[in-house]
C-alpha cells in the first residue's frame, strides 16, 4: 500500500515537473531590438486626403443595380489628383469598371512580386441610424483628433494608407527592386465577385506568383484579450469558409381547425432547435492555435501553464475561449440561423415554411461536410436541405508564419507600432482574398487599425472614425513594409 501511495506521488511530481518545464521553455515568438522606422509622415493632409475619400459615397448595395456609379468615378479621379506621382510612375488599370489594379515595376527581375490589396466600396449605414452619428457618415470630417465617416476604418484607410505611403516613395525618389501591385476592388463588400475576382484573373493572366499578399483583416486590438493590457497586432493567415443552407418544409395546408400534429413551421421550428443545440464540435488547431503558440507567453503564470501544456489542458482552453462569442467563432464551424419564413393567414395551414442558416467554415471542415452534419442532426426526411445563395466558398489555405512575408510584416509592424505585440491569428469574417488563393502561397490578412472594445462595434456601424495619429502610423507602416520588402539589403 506505502509503495503504490509512494508511486502516485511520484507520478505528481513527475506531472508537476513536465507542466513547469513545458511552461519554462514556452518562450515568446516576438521579434527583439528592432529599431523604429524613420519614414516621417505628414499627417495633416494626409488625414485631408482620408476624409476628401469619405465624401464619395461608394456603397455597395445588396442589389448592385442601386450603387451611386457616380460615386465609384468621383473617387477614381480624386485619387488620380490627390496622387500626381503614383499615377505618372505607375500602371493603373481599371477592372471590371470599378475596380483598380496599378502595378508598380520593379527595378530586379529575379524578385517575386508582392500584392498589397485594400478596397473601395463601403457598406451602406443602416436606414434610420443617420441621426445617431457625432457627424454625418459621408461628411468626411475631422473632429477632435479623428476623420469622421464610412470607411474610416474599412476600408479607405486602406487604400489611402497605401497610397500616401507611395506617394512619399516616389517624392523620395524610392523604386522597388519588387514589383508591387495594389488591388483596390469595389465590391468586396458584397463578396468580390465583379471586383477582386476580375483583378485577380487579371493577375493570373499576367504570370503573377507573388512572394506574398497582404489584404485587411485583423487589426491591432487593445484591452480585448483578457489578461493582456499589451497592444496586439492579429495578422491573418487564413480564413474561414462560408456557406447558408436552406431548410425547406412543405405541407399538404388545409384549415387551422384541423391540423396535423405539426405544421410545415412545427417542422421547420424543430429542426432549427436541433441545429442550435447541436453545433458543430470545438477544435483548438490550425491557425487558431498558432495564435495561441503567440499569446500564450505572453500571457499571465496561469494562462501560460495552460496554453504550455495542451496536451492535458486542452478541454479548459477550449471552455475559457468559447466563452465570447469571437473566442468561440474561432474554434468551431458556426451555425447562425439567419431567415425564415412560412404561412400567409392565421386560419390556413401553411404550405410551405423555409428558412436559412449561414455557416462560417473552419478550416478542416468542408462544405460537404457541414450538409452532411446538418442532415445527419436534422435527420428529418421532411426537411430539404439545399444550398442558398451564390456565395459560398471552402476555408482558406492556412499561411506560414515562418515565410519571408511574414517576417516582414512582423518587422514592420514592430518598427511603426513599438511595444506591441504581434500573432497569427484566424479571420472568422471574410475578405476579397478568397479569390487570390492561386496568386500567392502565403496571403496575410492585417491593417495596423488599433481598436479597443468599444470601437469594435464602429465596422459596419455607426460613428467609424479613425484617429489622425493612428492614420499616420498607418501610412508609415506601409512605406516601411515596401522599404523592407523591396528596397534591398539597406533599408
Ligand atoms: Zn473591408
Amino acid at each position: 500500500m506505502k509503495k503504490v501511495l509512494l508511486l502516485f506521488l511520484l507520478l505528481i511530481l513527475l506531472l508537476i515537473g513536465v507542466l513547469f518545464y513545458r511552461t519554462l521553455f514556452f518562450t515568446s515568438k516576438q521579434l527583439t531590438s528592432i529599431p523604429p522606422s524613420r519614414l516621417a509622415i505628414d499627417s495633416g493632409p494626409a488625414a485631408e486626403h482620408l476624409a476628401g475619400a469619405i465624401r464619395f459615397p461608394t456603397v455597395s448595395n445588396q442589389d448592385n443595380s442601386k450603387n451611386d456609379i457616380e460615386a465609384f468615378v468621383g473617387l477614381h479621379k480624386f485619387l488620380e489628383e490627390t496622387y500626381p506621382l503614383v499615377h505618372a510612375q505607375l500602371t493603373r488599370e481599371v477592372i471590371a469598371e470599378h475596380s483598380l489594379l496599378y502595378i508598380w515595376k520593379g527595378s530586379g527581375q529575379h524578385l517575386k512580386p508582392i500584392i498589397l490589396m485594400s478596397h473601395l466600396d463601403v457598406v451602406p449605414v443602416a436606414p434610420g441610424s443617420e441621426g445617431s452619428w457625432t457627424h454625418p457618415p459621408f461628411s468626411g470630417e475631422i473632429a477632435g483628433g479623428y476623420v469622421w465617416g464610412r470607411g474610416a476604418l474599412d476600408d479607405k484607410v486602406g487604400v489611402i494608407g497605401i497610397l500616401e505611403a507611395i506617394e512619399k516613395l516616389l517624392a523620395q525618389n524610392f523604386q522597388p527592386n519588387r514589383t508591387i501591385y495594389l488591388a483596390f476592388g469595389h465590391d468586396e463588400e458584397i463578396g468580390g465577385i465583379k471586383g477582386a475576382a476580375n483583378i485577380a484573373k487579371r493577375l493570373g493572366e499576367l504570370g503573377v506568383q507573388a512572394e506574398f499578399t497582404l489584404d485587411e483583416g485583423m487589426t491591432i486590438i487593445e484591452g480585448v484579450i483578457p489578461g493582456l493590457a499589451t497592444p496586439m497586432a492579429l495578422i491573418g493567415i487564413a480564413e474561414k469558409g462560408y456557406v447558408s443552407l436552406e431548410l425547406t418544409v412543405d405541407g399538404e395546408g388545409g384549415h387551422s381547425s384541423m391540423p396535423p400534429r405539426h405544421t410545415v413551421i412545427g417542422i421547420l421550428s424543430s429542426a432549427i432547435e436541433k441545429l442550435e443545440n447541436n453545433p458543430m464540435p470545438h477544435r483548438l488547431r490550425g491557425p487558431t492555435l498558432k495564435a495561441y503558440h503567440y499569446i500564450g507567453p505572453e500571457l499571465g503564470i496561469g494562462a501560460r501553464l495552460v496554453f504550455a501544456n495542451l496536451w492535458l489542458f486542452n478541454p479548459i482552453a477550449i471552455k475559457q475561449i468559447s466563452l465570447s462569442p469571437a473566442g468561440d467563432a474561432s474554434i468551431r464551424t458556426t451555425t447562425a440561423v439567419t431567415m425564415i419564413d412560412g404561412g400567409v393567414k392565421e386560419n390556413v395551414l401553411p404550405t410551405r415554411s423555409h428558412a436559412v442558416v449561414n455557416f462560417r467554415i473552419l478550416p478542416g471542415d468542408t462544405i460537404d461536410k457541414v450538409r452532411d452534419y446538418a442532415r445527419t442532426t436534422i435527420n428529418d426526411p421532411n426537411v430539404k436541405i439545399s444550398i442558398y445563395g451564390d456565395i459560398q466558398n471552402e476555408p482558406s489555405a492556412v499561411s506560414d508564419v515562418n515565410s519571408h512575408g511574414f517576417g516582414l510584416i512582423q518587422k514592420s509592424i514592430m518598427q511603426t507600432f513599438p511595444n506591441t505585440l504581434v500573432a497569427p491569428n484566424l479571420v472568422v469574417g471574410g475578405t476579397d482574398t478568397k479569390h487570390y488563393q492561386k496568386l500567392s502561397k502565403d496571403i496575410y490578412r492585417f491593417l495596423p487599425v488599433r481598436l479597443k472594445q468599444e470601437d469594435l462595434k464602429r465596422y459596419h456601424g455607426i460613428d467609424e472614425r479613425l484617429s489622425i495619429e493612428n492614420f499616420s502610423r498607418i501610412i508609415q507602416f506601409y512605406g516601411q513594409l515596401i522599404l523592407n520588402a523591396a528596397g534591398g539589403e539597406n533599408n
